[in-house]
């Protein structure tokens, strides 16, 4: 360790981002809140098998984005990568299956090792919920709702499209996986080596791919909805009918696919063209087989986890915290008192600064600098007698109060 700096992909989170981020988290949990969703937090890092095991071993996150560790026992481990594989091991492990539908939502950090840029970091925050135990497309349409509320919420309505697509049931996914495999195979020598690899093990994610040369093979790739089935065109046309029901605006996107190997039926994704290549704010799907997969029981489930800095960073004015009020103490024999008013306003309910030292002048610098609205002044002759004088700092006015009357007169 020599230089004394935080490490690629990482920041350090304060003043007006932070303020922004917080605001994101407040707005989510708090709309998600009224639909019935309670926080868990899980722990940061799990044993390495509940994500390599799970999200996938041709994922990008599996194949090179994963922080895994050896700890002192010898245990392999990883920082989670998502949230969701996290959240149904938990769900599993505390054995919640037994009072379904569990709705449950985190916020928290991820770690990926990425390529650093604008939007993409190496430490993120995630906002996610998941939605355990219900197979009808009711869920579905109640997630995206949640999503679209949550977006509205934040002012950013008219800037996000919903992007929609099915994957479908297991069996429109093996129809679907022939087609392209031998569409694919037709186009062999075309693909990045990445997509090669992947042919054999998991031919679906090729069209996830972001290398130019695989885009213009996905371009005439046969589409998924022509693979599905009757169960799965109806369950999808059920999910948009509720969509339409409830005036949310989508756009159907045959091409989209998620990144992880355990969706099927609805994905989604809200998306910005204000954030360059990094236009995905939040993305989720059903995911009917992963509780399976993971050891527990035949329990459906669906999701969505957003970027919380790519949503802050879409967020255009500061979060404006209420305006302070400067108590100003005049000579040493108000400092004591000045102290004692402050925590009375503050326990009062008032956000309330105090300069630390100096005299009026640079008090009342100090007071305009953290604009504040009002100054307590705390003069001698006046403390004596009982009185404080209130300062209105925006139009200059000031009046004299006794001090039993201070909160009514801030008021
Ligand atoms: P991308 O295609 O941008 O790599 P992803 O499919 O890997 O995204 P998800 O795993 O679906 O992303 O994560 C959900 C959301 O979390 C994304 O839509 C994005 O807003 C955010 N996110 C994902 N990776 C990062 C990252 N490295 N830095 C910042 N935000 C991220
Ligand atoms: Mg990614």
């Amino acid at each position: 360790m020599s230089k004394v700096q935080c490490v690629r992909g990482t920041y350090d989170l304060y003043g007006e981002a932070k303020r922004k981020a917080k605001k994101v988290i407040a707005t989510g949990s708090s709309i998600v809140e009224k639909y019935g969703f309670e926080e868990i937090e899980t722990p940061i890092f799990e044993f390495t098998e509940v994500f390599s095991r799970n999200l996938g071993d041709t994922s990008d996150i599996v194949t090179k984005e994963m922080y895994c560790f050896e700890d002192r026992g010898g245990e392999s481990l990883t920082l989670r990568p998502e949230g969701t594989a996290g959240v149904v091991r938990a769900f599993i492990s505390e054995g919640m299956q037994q009072n379904l539908p569990v709705k449950m939502y985190y916020a928290g950090p991820m770690f990926r090792y990425e390529r650093p840029q604008k939007g993409r970091q190496r430490q993120f925050t995630q906002f996610g919920v998941e939605l355990l135990g219900v197979e009808t497309p009711q869920a579905d349409i109640e997630v995206i709702a949640m999503a679209y509320e949550f977006i509205e919420s934040l002012g950013l309505g008219g800037t996000i499209t919903v992007e929609i697509n099915s994957l479908g049931d297991k069996a429109s996914r093996d129809a679907y996986r022939e087609k392209l495999v031998a569409y694919l195979k037709a186009n062999y020598d075309r693909l990045s080596e990445d997509s090669k690899a992947r042919l054999d093990k998991n031919p679906l994610r090729v069209l996830d791919s972001k290398e130019e040369c695989d885009k213009a093979v996905i371009a005439d790739a046969p589409l998924y909805q022509d693979s599905l089935n009757e169960a799965s065109k109806s369950f999808f046309n059920q999910v948009l009918q509720g969509l339409d029901n409830l005036n949310i605006k989508y756009r159907v996107n045959n091409r989209l696919v998620r990144g992880l190997d355990y969706y099927s039926h609805t994905v989604f994704e809200l998306t910005t063209d204000k954030l360059g290549a990094q236009g995905t704010v939040l993305a989720g799907g059903r995911y009917d087989g992963l509780v399976e997969q993971m050891g527990g029981g035949q329990v459906p489930g669906i999701g969505w986890a957003c970027g919380v800095e790519r949503l802050s960073m879409l967020l255009e004015a500061d979060v404006s915290l209420p305006r302070p009020i400067a108590v100003i103490p005049v000579g040493d024999d108000a400092q004591a008192q000045a102290l004692s008013i402050a925590y009375q306003l503050r326990k009062a309910g008032f956000r309330v600064e105090q300069a630390y030292g100096g005299n009026l002048k640079k008090r009342m610098i100090k007071a305009n600098k953290v604009n504040a609205c009002k100054a307590v002044i705390l003069g001698s002759d006046e403390l004596a007698a009982g009185n404080v004088t209130i300062k209105d700092l925006d139009s200059g006015e000031q009046q004299i109060v006794p001090l039993t009357g201070l909160i009514e007169g801030l008021k």
